[in-house]
Parts: structure tokens; sequence; C-alpha cells
């Protein structure tokens, strides 16, 4: 392991334009259990409520049911604070080497660790949006409206249903974050791919624009790959479908162990090269 960190290290510290994936591993150590882990939140809740084609059918169910898991206090990520992981990978930015941090994770901590560009891939529990116009709400301005009898909140622009932005399930990934995902990818010449088992689909893909230029999206995506050939760097604590794949190679252990590893790791090289 002790390699493959200095091997990451030399890695990025060559890149022109890193980026990095993230999952739910990056947040377990925050304390937010994994939604699909024993223990997550689908434990509890049947994932099929949250279907899209539900949300559309029957939009104040959904707010009602949303409204019961904040009571309970399962959708209550206000308080958790980054970790390590998220930590590391904002010093990254800071550093001057990741120029994007894209999550699939809904909690806000990449932010609350100073990262400040994040593609929030599936959207966010901080925000709602109104599937008329696309216009975001704070979950506070949402809250107000409700608490003023308006159920199912409506937007104030359109007059449109607002939705929580966390993408459901059958629901496309916002247009916006799907087309900077993947015009980051396919400008990365190293993505760090941390935290993430990488199933849920199409942000399991980016690795693959990362590595190829291409994958499902190609036929979609106007703008010519300059870069196609990216190093993909895995921190994960188990082997994905991406290891052996697409990953050039998987530093197996925490991502809140491993990325400050890499960060230090980095920092000697600079000590020794000079930062660039
Ligand atoms: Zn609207």
């Amino acid at each position: 392991m002790k390699n493959l960190i200095k091997r990451a290290a030399w890695d990025i510290y060559g890149a022109q334009h890193v980026v990095a994936l993230t999952g739910a591993g990056v947040s377990t150590e925050s304390g937010i259990p994994d939604f699909r882990s024993p223990g997550g939140l689908w434990e509890k809740y049947d994932p099929m409520e949250f279907m899209y084609e539900r949300f559309i059918a029957n939009p104040k169910r959904i707010w009602e049911m949303s409204l019961k898991m904040k009571r309970e206090g399962d959708l209550d990520m206000a308080e958790a604070m980054p970790n390590q992981a998220h930590l590391a990978l904002s010093e990254l930015e800071a550093m001057g080497y990741l120029k994007c941090v894209i999550t699939q994770n809904v909690d806000n901590l990449h932010q609350k660790a100073g990262s400040s560009d994040v593609i929030e891939f599936h959207g966010s529990l901080l925000w709602g949006r109104c599937i008329g116009c696309g216009r975001r709400y704070p979950s506070d301005a949402i809250d107000d409206k409700i608490d003023a009898g308006q159920l199912p909140p409506l937007c104030g622009q359109c007059g449109g249903i607002l939705k929580p932005d966390a993408v459901f399930f059958g629901e496309p990934i916002p247009p916006q974050a799907l087309q900077r995902s993947i015009s980051e990818a396919r400008r990365a010449d190293v993505m760090i791919v941390a935290g993430t088992s990488a199933v849920v689909y199409p942000a399991a893909e980016l690795p693959f624009i990362a590595k190829r230029g291409g994958g499902f999206f190609s036929t979609s995506v106007i703008e010519p790959s300059p870069n196609v050939g990216a190093i993909v760097i895995e921190v994960n604590d188990e082997p994905t479908q991406l290891t052996g794949k697409v990953s050039d190679y998987l530093i197996l252990g925490k991502v809140g162990t491993v990325l400050p590893e890499i960060i230090a790791q980095l920092r000697e090289l600079e000590r020794e090269k000079g930062t660039k």
C-alpha cells in the first residue's frame, strides 16, 4: 500500500487536471450510513416510494413522508461534519491539483470541508427544485411554504411543483450536473475514485469516460475529448467493478486514512521537486 500511495502522489503531481468522483464511502466516517447498507435509509424505508413516477403521481404524499423522515431524524445531515476524506480533497484543491469534485452524495459535506467546485450529481438534501422551471430553493424556504400550509410547495416563479432536489429513482440526472461531469471526466488526466462502489449508473460511467473518452454518453457530447486515457486511481475498502477494468490501481483502505496519506506524500514531493 505504501508504494501505491507514492505512486498516486507522483501521478497527481504530474497531472494538469485532477478530478475526484466520490460516493457514500467518503461520508460513512461522518456518521452517515450508506443508504444501501445495513442501518441505511433503505432498511427503514422502501426505496420504491422514491420513484420519480410516484412523486409525479402524488407529490403531496412524498412531501408528507419526507417531513416525517425529517421529524424522525432520518434525513438529519445538517449536523454532520466533514471528515478527513473531505478535508483531504479540499486541501488537494487548495494545493492547485484538484479541479472539481463530482459527488454522488447529497449531504453537502464536501462544501462544508471547503471544496469550492462540487458537482452534485444526485442533487442535494439541502435544496428543493421546481419540476417546471428547474429553479432551486433552499430547504428553509420550502419549510416556510409548508408551514404556511402549502403542500406540495409551489414555485414562486412559475407555480410549478417543488420536488426535493435529491435525485429520485428513475429520475434523470439534472442536465447541468450531467453535462459538466461528462466534460470534467473527459478533461481529467487523473481521476480519483473514492468511496464508491460505482454500481449506480450513470455516475458509474464517469471513470470509463475519463479512461476511454467515451462510453454511453459519447454521442451526447459534442466537444472532442482532449484527454483520453486518464489515470484512474481508486481508493476503496474493497474491490469494485472498476477494479482491474478501468482503475489503474486500487489503494485498499479507508478513504479517511488513505487520502491524507497521499497528501502527505505529495507535500514531500513538493519539498523535493518544488511546488507546481
Ligand atoms: Zn418553477
